[in-house]
């Protein structure tokens, strides 16, 4: 068992706010999830906030609940701005309170007699802090807590430039009982949430909304996550990409997961280097992953096997880590958009534009050509269009043609209207000639293109229904089984809607 006991009780909910009421308030959300809290009394804006806040603790604590108290000061990266007799103040204050465990980073202890906190009558158990908010350092081969029982855990958070720097503390984790791993930045998220799984004693959420990159909010650790329940024998898929961060894919494949009782986790992997992932797949066990931009092309020559489809894309979006961890590539945009357009119009024969000639555009032009349409490519750029058009047997249509030009599909493959540009269209109103109009953008759902098409009567498809489609295609491919589309379809649509309600209210 951990020094925290086990399940739930490993992920630490950290309330800090600067009222004392304020945070109250954190810390009775953070019970309903979780009985493990980090109070950060350094947050709070006052010592007058302090002692109301604690008034309150030692009143309406839950005895069954473990609080850390922690009041970090300036050196240490916290914003107590008092000295080392001043923190040790309201550790002691704190324990008064009910908390069992304090945290003293090392700089504070370097400051104290002998270099021992045990003559304070600070929390009974103490865990020993050290922040690097620059780099992960070198770290020793294993954490020996310091001999005659000054702490009783060791905590090295440190910001992880490299998938690799949030690896070297994992392994940190792997081999030390006492010891909790927090990877720092939004290259050590996915480390931050398997810390657990690799023997970490805590993983730390914030409350509320995350605050700094690369925090987890305790419901996302809790429910999407589910970081307390993964072990060595968790299935890890994920998305890599740059930027990853506003990805709905961990959504999308979570909730399938947790729909039909897989043990399996998705994660979003901000991956600059493609080498840096690549080498750590082993250390996280990673069976599976979606690429997405900038690496759908570099992947490619990483493969072992590439769907012939796939290759004659030029793309891959899906990879699927062979037992012998070599990779295989394919492309689920392909089918993304294909059973999109099926649903709406005979393909077969039907006359398609695509605006665009990126990626996505490739994807699509390739699909509906194979399935029989006649495709035109019209792009900014004649000579992708001409190339995009030739390879798949199509026609280029000049941007003038399409003020008179009819089609039974237009699509836009270009990221014109996308978020946070959502007023501008990439086409007129004059040049929307055609029976159904898909915006491949999902960010917003209905984009201004969309707009202007139902204005004209015109049917409309939203770009979310290709990543769906995309998305649920690649959890077949890993897990080999049918997807829980509605759970996939119902999740993705209140995240975008709360979203975009969001978006309003500001
Ligand atoms: P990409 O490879 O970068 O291609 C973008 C295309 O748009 C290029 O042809 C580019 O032309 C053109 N373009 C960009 N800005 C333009 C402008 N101001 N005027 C005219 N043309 C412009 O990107 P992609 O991967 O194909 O993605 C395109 C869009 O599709 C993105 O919004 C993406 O989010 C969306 N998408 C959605 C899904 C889904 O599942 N729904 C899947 C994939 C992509 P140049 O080459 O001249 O720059």
């Amino acid at each position: 068992m951990s020094l925290f006991g086990t399940g739930l009780r490993r992920i630490c909910a950290v309330a800090a706010a600067s009222a004392a009421a304020e945070m109250a308030k954190l810390v009775r959300s953070a019970l309903r999830q979780t009985s493990t809290v980090e109070l950060r009394l350094d947050w709070l804006s006052s010592d007058a906030e302090r002692a109301q806040f604690l008034r309150w603790l030692r009143k309406c604590r839950p005895h069954k609940a473990t609080f850390l108290a922690t009041c970090r000061r300036r050196e240490g990266g916290g914003k107590f701005a008092g000295g080392v007799d001043h923190e040790l103040y309201w550790l002691i204050q704190a324990r008064e309170a009910g908390c069992q465990w304090c945290d003293l980073e090392v700089e504070t202890l370097h400051k104290l007699p002998g270099h021992s906190v045990r003559e304070y009558p600070v929390p009974p158990r103490v865990m020993l802090s050290v922040h690097d908010f620059e780099r992960t350092p070198d770290l020793p081969r294993g954490v020996n807590l310091p001999a005659h029982g000054e702490v009783d855990a060791v905590k090295i958070a440190a910001e992880a430039r490299t998938i690799q720097d949030s690896v070297r503390l994992l392994r940190l984790a792997r081999k030390s009982k006492s010891f909790v791993a927090v990877p720092m930045g939004e290259v050590g998220l996915p480390a931050r949430i398997l810390a657990l799984r690799e023997g970490s004693a805590l993983a730390y959420a914030p409350v509320a909304a995350a605050t700094a990159p690369g925090q987890v909010c305790l419901d996302e650790m809790k429910n999407l996550y589910r970081a307390h329940a993964l072990t060595r024998g968790t299935r890890v898929y994920g998305v890599i990409g740059d930027p990853v961060g506003h990805s709905l894919s961990p959504l999308l494949h979570n909730t399938a997961f947790v729909a039909r009782r897989l043990d399996a986790v998705y994660l979003p992997f901000l991956v600059r280097q493609l080498g840096d992932f690549l080498a750590a797949v082993p250390d996280f066990g990673v069976r599976g992953f979606s690429v997405t931009l900038p690496h759908k092309q570099a992947i490619l020559k990483h493969l072992k096997e590439c769907e012939p489809l796939a290759a004659a894309i030029g793309a891959v979006n899906t990879v699927v880590v062979r037992n012998d961890g070599s990779l295989y590539g394919c492309n689920t945009d392909y089918v993304g958009v294909l059973r999109t357009l099926k649903k709406k119009l005979q393909i077969k024969g039907s006359r398609t534009l695509i605006f665009g000639a990126g990626g996505s555009a490739r994807a699509a032009a390739l699909a509906l050509a194979r399935a029989g349409a006649i495709v035109g490519i019209c792009a900014r750029r004649e000579e992708a269009a001409k190339e995009l058009a030739r390879s798949v047997g199509g026609e280029i249509v000049p941007r003038r043609a399409l003020r008179t030009e009819f089609f039974d599909a237009i699509l836009n493959a270009t990221p014109i209207g996308m978020h946070p540009h959502d007023g501008i269209s990439p086409l007129s109103s004059g040049e929307l000639h055609c029976r159904i109009v898909m915006d491949l953008i999902y960010r917003p759902q209905r984009t201004q293109l969309l707009r202007l098409a139902a204005k004209k009567g015109i049917a409309t498809v939203s770009g979310v229904e290709m990543f769906l489609a995309q998305g649920i295609a690649q959890w077949e491919i890993w897990t080999e089984k049918r997807a829980p589309e509605a759970a996939m379809r119902r999740a993705v649509l209140a995240a975008l809607r709360a979203e975009e309600n969001s978006q309003q209210r500001r």
